[in-house]
């Protein structure tokens, strides 16, 4: 079942299409899950009109860091009482897949008072970023699964719908044909000055795109694929894609401490300083990439350390090529080279600790 589909059939009154959220009337819920005030609807519906007249006046929204979580702690509780133990299962592994992928530290609230509240309520919703409150993930009954949840926290850590990416047009065709002109509203595109998508592509792998027949009237194609190779795929993710996972790193900088290193291909630095790159697999869509890193100092050091025969407890090469790479001189030039090929660089015995 495709993304939106579980999130629509979650949603147990038939206002779930309605631009009016059951919880308050200064709530708006639009493109069925995405909760914000009326203040910011009507803001948001301002800067897309100015775009579409040709002005483009910069606004400080999601697209700045106002709402992003300082030092990328997300407190969060959950509602006693409200969920089974296998519910609760399904919210900790989704938290843990972003608490594994990304630098965010999902931790239990401690008296902050911006928070993630996980509770039954409003359908399946969520705010885009942070509010700086304590803010509701709603999960109703048919939503209480990993791969929605894991979706519904992607809009509390910043996230918009794929599909209604600024730049979207080149990679789906929406087909109002088959789209009553009520909910049509849920296709508009989000204003460029609202969203920073940080460089990474258009993903139609992304955990929050949604699926080939949203909102349709008949059952047609409402969201139709450029690619027509994508048409099953689109709303389909179990998780976070490869590049789901990108954009949370760029987007919290968790590479800030590395040493700048370009990747290969669409590769990133993770939060460990190691390229990550893409793999064919939905269920485990990233790995280290495979090859030299290559190296962006410009240290002249041409010294090439000769590789040590010795190891101890954690002093060992985690690459296969670390002996090479120490031969062409890479050790006294590359960080990465300090922390993951500490034998053949010679630097055991504690002599370097590099976090
Ligand atoms: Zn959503």
């Amino acid at each position: 079942m495709s993304i939106d589909k579980a999130i629509e059939d979650a949603n147990e009154n038939s206002m779930s299409h309605d631009l009016v959220s059951s919880e308050s009337s200064s709530l708006v819920r639009k493109e069925l899950d995405i909760l914000m005030t009326l203040d910011e609807f009507i803001a948001e519906e301002k800067a897309r009109m100015d775009e579409k007249m040709g002005k483009r006046k910069k606004r400080k929204a999601i697209r700045g860091t106002s709402r992003r979580w300082p030092n990328n702690i997300i407190p969060y509780e959950i509602a006693p009482g409200t969920f089974s133990s296998a519910n609760t299962a399904e919210i900790n592994t989704a938290i843990n897949e972003w608490n594994t992928q990304t630098c965010l530290v999902f931790r239990l609230r401690n008296g902050e008072s911006a928070a993630i509240r996980f509770q039954n309520g409003d359908g399946c919703s969520s705010f885009i970023g942070r509010t700086g409150n304590v803010q509701p993930i709603n999960l109703a009954n048919g939503c209480r699964i990993r791969r929605i949840i894991t979706h519904e926290i992607g809009h509390a850590v910043g996230y918009w719908h794929e599909q209604s990416r600024p730049d979207r047009d080149g990679f789906v065709q929406i087909v109002p044909e088959n789209i009553p002109s009520a909910v049509l509203f849920n296709f508009e595109k989000q204003p460029t000055s609202q969203v920073n998508n940080f460089g990474v592509a258009y993903d139609y792998r992304s955990v929050m795109h949604y699926g080939a027949r949203a909102f349709s009237n008949s059952g047609g194609i409402t969201v139709r694929t450029l690619d027509a190779s994508f048409q099953n795929i689109i709303g389909t993710a179990p998780g976070l894609s490869f590049r789901d996972i990108k954009l949370a790193n760029l987007m919290y900088n968790c590479a800030g401490s590395c040493s700048a290193q370009s990747c290969p291909g669409e590769g990133f630095l993770g939060k460990d300083c190691r390229c990550k790159c893409p793999t064919n697999d939905p269920n485990n869509p990233i790995q280290n990439c495979l090859g030299t890193p290559v190296v962006t100092t410009t240290s002249q050091t041409t010294a090439s350390p000769a590789p040590s025969t010795t190891s101890s407890g954690d002093c060992e090469d985690m690459n296969r090529f670390c002996g090479f790479w120490a031969r062409a001189g890479f050790c006294s030039r590359s960080r990465y080279m300090m922390m993951y090929c500490k034998q053949s660089c010679n630097k055991c015995n504690g002599m370097i600790n590099l976090p």
